[in-house]
């Protein structure tokens, strides 16, 4: 490269708001995997007069992200008709807003502390889906009407790293405020990029890209990393940028252009007649910004300087709040906090990997997990024996720690007077390594601690076990 350039990303989110209704009708939203068609009404398939009505949850829900987002909310906002024509959109128009939306600026803070604007967060209803086949295109509608909050960033992000940790960010606060399960999967959240390089120094922005449709976070990545590898060569090569709408092609690996400047949609916005505008009292705002709850980043930082967490198993235990819920009451069960960390990060979410399972479907509760870490410090149980068989058999069958401890038959020795015993036959089985011990070789009493430790089936707390030998031996 001849020249140094900046990239400028800015991103808008669409994420689908956990409700249990569509954002204008009483139709489910729950259609995943159901047949096609069968979760529609004439509001939703844009049947003429038919009738629209806000689904209140769907603004509390929008208002609740846009705060948690630290957004100004505006005490007067509406929606507004955004029209064109596509089979997808049965009404021929979506339903959206366009200049007073439900959330003014805010921001958040990203990894290293930066800070990435947010020019608003606005609400509106999805479209169909479209299957193309060799004998036609088929319409299916069950989505069409589902409610969406799209929230758009300012251009301040300057690599792909701070791209995909921003829009990280925002799945994390969505799923810790309620107000959208962000489920990629199932197509919850969506992404729309917009990109421009500039030579390093200059202040005016480059022609910018828009990028559309990335539904994960690899694709996401990916389409930058190919889309500013693009505008770099073409730069070099002396070549103007287009300003342009492109997809990306996730089997290909490239960005396809879609359409130039000049078809840009003009979609004649005019307010929304059949929908009254949304108010809402300063009072109410005060009231949803004191039930938020603790935010991810807040709660990363407590886990580090309340549980002495490292950054990564933080970000790891804080990734969504069931996670971090359920790690917080495993320490509030066993009283460990490092113990505690290492069983759920290692042990429990190791299990649920191996078998793909989320945290929601695993078999141990948190109060059944603390309580087998709880056995671990009282000394009832030892480290080996908890992870392995004990867990496994909580794992398979969901039974308390205790009734599994009980079942295995494992007589757990804690209690002086057995492990002294225990000390007692090995110190006379092995006269040699005594002697050894006694005659200065420190080394040889780990020999004669196995072989207490053998004795007790794995059971005894090797610290204990040496304590003991060394108090018989009188050294
Ligand atoms: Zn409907």
């Amino acid at each position: 490269m001849l020249h140094a350039y900046e990239v400028v990303i800015g991103l808008e989110i669409h994420a689908q708001i956990s409700s249990k209704t569509k954002m204008f009708c009483s139709c489910s939203t729950d259609s995943f995997g159901k047949p096609p068609n069968s979760n529609v009404c004439p509001i939703c398939m844009g049947f003429p007069g038919m009738l629209p009505a806000t689904n209140k949850e769907c603004v509390e829900k929008g208002i609740r992200a846009a705060l948690a987002l630290n957004c100004e909310i505006p005490s007067f906002s509406k929606f507004d008709r955004k029209n064109y024509f596509y089979p997808d959109l049965p009404k021929g128009y979506q339903i959206s807003q366009f200049d007073q939306a439900v959330s003014g600026k805010g921001f958040i803070e990203v990894e290293g502390g930066r800070r990435i604007g947010i020019t608003r967060l606005h609400l509106e209803d999805d479209a169909g889906k479209l299957t193309h086949t060799s004998r036609g295109t088929l319409c299916d509608y069950n989505r069409s009407g589902a409610p969406l909050m799209e929230i758009v960033s300012e251009p301040d992000m300057r690599s792909v790293a701070e791209a995909s940790a921003y829009a990280q960010e925002v799945r994390r606060i969505l799923r810790y405020v309620g107000s959208s399960d962000c489920d990629m999967e199932k197509g919850m959240m969506r992404f729309d990029l917009n990109v421009s390089l500039r030579p390093v120094g200059q202040d005016e922005f480059g022609t910018k890209v828009e990028v559309k449709n990335l539904n994960s976070f690899r694709s996401l990545e990916r389409a930058l990393e190919y889309e500013i590898r693009r505008q770099e060569e073409m730069l070099e090569n002396g070549q103007k940028i287009a300003q342009e709408t492109r997809g990306w092609d996730d089997d290909k690996a490239e960005t396809v252009s879609q359409r130039g400047k000049e078809q840009a949609h003009d979609y004649r916005y005019f307010p929304e007649p059949d929908l009254p505008p949304v108010e809402v009292e300063e009072s109410r705002v005060l009231e949803y910004k004191k039930e938020l709850p603790e935010l991810p980043r807040l709660r990363r930082a407590r886990f580090v300087s309340e549980y002495g967490l490292s950054e990564h198993d933080a970000l790891f235990l804080a990734e969504e709040p069931e996670r971090a819920d359920y790690f917080e009451e495993v320490i509030r069960v066993s009283g460990d906090m490092k113990k505690a960390a290492s069983f759920v990060t290692t042990i429990l979410f190791g299990a649920l990997k191996r078998d793909q399972r989320s945290l929601s479907e695993s078999p141990i509760s948190a109060r059944q997990l603390g309580t087998l870490v709880k056995r671990i410090v009282e000394g009832k149980l030892s480290t080996n024996q908890a992870k392995g068989e004990v867990f496994e058999a909580m794992y398979s069958t969901g039974k308390d720690p205790d009734a599994v401890i009980d079942e295995l038959g494992l007589s757990v020795v804690s209690d002086a007077g057995a492990i002294d015993e225990l000390c007692k036959k090995v110190i006379e089985a092995h006269p040699g390594p005594v002697a050894d011990v006694q005659g200065g070789k420190e080394q040889a009493i780990g020999f004669l601690v196995g072989q207490v430790m053998k004795e007790s089936r794995g059971t005894a707390q090797p610290p204990v076990v040496q304590e003991r030998l060394r108090a018989l031996l009188g050294l």
